[in-house]
């Protein structure tokens, strides 16, 4: 066997192809962009994605947490911000001195947000979350009049503007799923009933992705896109091509190539046992890479997932380390030092659809889990 390298892998993001993923959804829904670049950007890096997608024509980004709406500003972010997650213990006053836009989903949010407004001798930016069937954030349906009330009140005290009314779906991946219409007309009825409370949001919200794609009704006056603005599958199976580019790419290099005989079995567990000479590459990443584990599927000549090495498809085999996988080379040369698609953009270059089917799971969580010891290149 030729010499194990140290060489590791690296995370290629390409910043035009988010900035065009931005442009092509923005024309698509023909309605102002949100961002979402929580969980750092789905493992794009949240400050790199942020701006390319506010060059790309976002109106507004988005995070979860306000330490991460934090974090953009420290990275010099300035433009329009959403986060939707007040947890205890965060730097509110702070947030509303950045004008990050605050979402709270119960009167008692509102009366915290109340307090440090007047902490700040400011007026803070705040949208409601409703719930609308995903029961997870957002004000349940039976508080909606209260919170309205509540919301309606602090902006004649001027605590705060509302700038925003929204809510999430939780089938929109699904198109046909009766969900859909029943969380819009829900989205619909809570809109009516915050202008009944006197209460006009300078924005209505409801799409992600998928929604902002497929379901033209749910547009209202914005669409909060992650997944399709890093260019992957919103809907796989019912997504029409609309030209997203795929915005990562994780490449490595062979570290070490090996020669199998019959009856070799590979890695932890010897789930998988060779029936021939096989070449073998080891791939120096693993599960502390984010690799997951499901990627060999065990028993299965198919159904694992693939890597390119030459320009061509190779299949895992055997259980996924913590730091390194092997790949079946099918008795073609190879060297130390073959670069190896994991997975990306390009002819012949697995997907992380691809990656997601094999291992049983969504493209969301391959790129937003990928990390660990690799580098992130921009380009
Ligand atoms: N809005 C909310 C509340 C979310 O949690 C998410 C992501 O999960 C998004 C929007 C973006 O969704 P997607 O990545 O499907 O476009």
């Amino acid at each position: 066997p030729s010499a194990p390298r140290g060489a590791l892998a690296e995370i290629v993001v390409d910043l035009a192809a988010i900035r065009h993923n931005v442009r092509v959804l923005r024309e698509l829904a023909g309605v102002p962009l949100i961002a979402v670049v929580k969980a750092d950007g789905y493992g794009h890096g949240m400050v790199e994605a942020a701006r390319a997608a506010r060059e790309g024509g976002a109106d507004m980004v988005a995070v979860v947490t306000v330490d991460e709406a934090l974090q953009l500003r420290d990275a010099g972010y300035v433009g329009p911000l959403l986060c939707w997650l007040t947890l205890p213990d965060v730097d509110l006053v702070r947030a509303i001195e950045e004008g990050v836009d605050l979402t709270a989903y119960s009167v008692a949010e509102l009366d915290t947000i109340a307090a440090a407004a007047e902490a700040a001798g400011l007026r803070a930016r705040v949208q409601i979350k409703v719930d609308t069937g995903l029961n997870r954030g957002g004000a349940p349906r039976a508080t909606w009049a209260d919170v309205f009330a509540r919301a309606r009140a602090g902006e004649r005290e001027g605590s705060w503007k509302i700038t925003g009314l929204w809510s999430h779906f939780a089938c929109s991946d699904q198109p046909g799923h009766p969900a859909n219409d029943r969380q819009e007309q829900a989205f619909r009825a809570a809109a009516a009933l915050a202008a009944d409370n006197d209460l006009h949001p300078d924005v209505l919200h409801l799409a992600n992705s998928a929604a902002a794609v497929l379901r033209p009704s749910a547009r209202f006056g914005a669409v909060r896109c992650g997944i399709a603005i890093y260019g992957l599958d919103p809907a796989p199976g019912s997504t029409p091509d609309i030209g997203l580019v795929p915005a990562m790419t994780v490449r490595s290099e062979l570290a070490m190539v090996k020669e199998l005989a019959p009856g070799d079995a590979v890695s932890y567990g010897q789930r998988w046992v060779a029936d021939r000479p096989t070449t073998m590459g080891l791939v120096p990443v693993g599960y502390g890479e984010g690799i997951p584990r499901h990627a060999f599927q065990q028993g299965q000549e198919s159904g694992s997932a693939e890597v390119a090495v030459g320009g061509k498809r190779r299949p895992i085999r055997g259980t996924v380390c913590m730091d390194q996988f092997m790949v079946d080379l099918d008795g073609d040369p190879a060297e130390v030092g073959d670069e190896v698609v994991l997975f990306g953009a390009g002819p012949g270059v697995p997907t992380a659809q691809d990656w997601a089917a094999a291992c049983g799971t969504i493209n969301y969580e391959i790129v937003t889990r990928i990390g660990g010891r690799m580098s992130r290149t921009y380009v």
